[in-house]
């Protein structure tokens, strides 16, 4: 069996899940909220609660982050194993602006079973370099066509893309990742990776302050967008990519220099962007995004808030308050 979880081992199941959770499944099974089936969670006032007699606390948990209680435990949906196909396929920078253009072609018209993530990095020995991550999660009889317009991307350095399983996929990342690292992180939606938005990451990602910082072009599609938009907390249910703008760095490293660089790309991203963000990588003090983060549902998540922990005990992803509410747009109107 197989489970939503993100792209990364090390990413816990729990802030993943109850902020969002993209991952490598999304077209077919959705985001890792989605496949929260209910949880039992402890106010601040000691109650134990069970989402079974409480829709409301699952409605808000799926989405609305660990704002409400600690959740001593999960039950998560499975889907059966039907074979992945997975892997990282590297492509020069020099290619960056064909890769990326292609890329924006293959996310528009991806069938389900394909979710694919897109990481402007560097890599040991290589040097900056386009790595996609493609999954094909779908019926194994087309894998092959689907995982093949990957490698059609451009001309691969090398690829490991291959008939794998969900822990070698989460195993991959092990050594980007290590231990003890500090991470800035800001991030923006996009409707769409249009070629202003490719010439605009582009130019940025070569100016990246060090090795770990980079920006990561995660889509969202499938069987993520046919989850009712009242049925979760969480945000965004249409086809879009979640721009993801990181800066790792050591803990004895000045942190400065890569909180500008996420800064600066997230404000030149700005004017291109759909209106909030994905809530598992935004900050308090961003509170125009945070304000239009959750979709249509400020509202009912600020009641919950109220309602769970009254006295603010808990804090986690940012959640709008009431003075966000005054100046809160519907995103119908926005997008007028
Ligand atoms: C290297 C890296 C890779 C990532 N990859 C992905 C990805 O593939 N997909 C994606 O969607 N996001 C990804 N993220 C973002 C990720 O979703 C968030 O960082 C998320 O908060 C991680 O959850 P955690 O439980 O590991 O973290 P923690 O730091 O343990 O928790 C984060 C927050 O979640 C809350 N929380 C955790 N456990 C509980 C609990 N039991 N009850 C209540 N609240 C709880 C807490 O408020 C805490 O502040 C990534 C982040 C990093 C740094």
């Amino acid at each position: 069996m197989n489970v939503a979880a993100g792209t990364a081992g090390v990413v816990g199941m729990a802030g993943l899940s109850l902020g969002g959770g993209y991952g490598p499944l999304l077209g077919t099974a959705g985001l890792a909220a989605d496949n929260l089936l209910g949880a039992e969670v402890v106010l601040a006032d000691g109650r134990l609660i069970s989402t079974e007699d409480d829709p409301e606390l699952l409605w808000a948990l799926r989405g609305g982050g660990g704002n409400f209680g600690v959740a001593t435990s999960l039950r998560v949906r499975l889907h059966p194993d039907r074979g992945l196909v997975g892997g990282m396929a590297l492509f020069p920078w020099q290619e960056a602006s064909t890769v990326l253009s292609r890329f924006a072609g293959l996310i528009a018209d991806a069938p389900d079973g394909l979710t694919l993530l897109l990481e402007m990095t560097v890599a040991p020995d290589i040097g900056p370099c386009l790595v996609v991550v493609p999954v094909w999660s779908g019926e194994p009889w087309h894998a092959d066509a689907a995982i093949g317009a990957v490698k059609r991307l451009g001309t691969p350095i090398n690829s490991t893309v291959a008939p794998t399983t969900q822990k070698d996929l989460w195993g991959q990342f092990d050594q980007s990742v290590p231990n003890g690292m500090h991470w800035e992180l800001r991030t923006r939606n996009i409707a769409e990776l249009t070629p202003d938005i490719i010439d605009l990451l582009t130019g940025w990602a070569e100016t990246r302050p060090g090795p770990g910082a980079g920006i990561g072009l995660r889509q969202f599609h499938g069987a993520a967008t046919r989850v009712g938009a009242d049925d979760s907390a969480f945000g965004l249910r249409t086809n879009h990519v979640a721009v993801e703008i990181s800066a790792g760095h050591g803990p004895d490293e000045e942190p400065a220099v890569y909180r500008d660089w996420v800064d600066n790309v997230s404000n030149a991203l700005a004017p291109f962007a759909l209106p909030g963000g994905y809530p598992n990588f935004l900050l308090p003090d961003q509170a125009e995004q945070v304000a239009h983060a959750y979709g249509a549902h400020p509202e009912r998540l600020v009641r919950a808030k109220e309602s769970y922990d009254p006295e603010h005990v808990f804090t986690a992803t940012p959640l709008p308050d009431r003075d966000m509410l005054k100046n809160y747009t519907p995103q119908s109107e926005l997008r007028r």
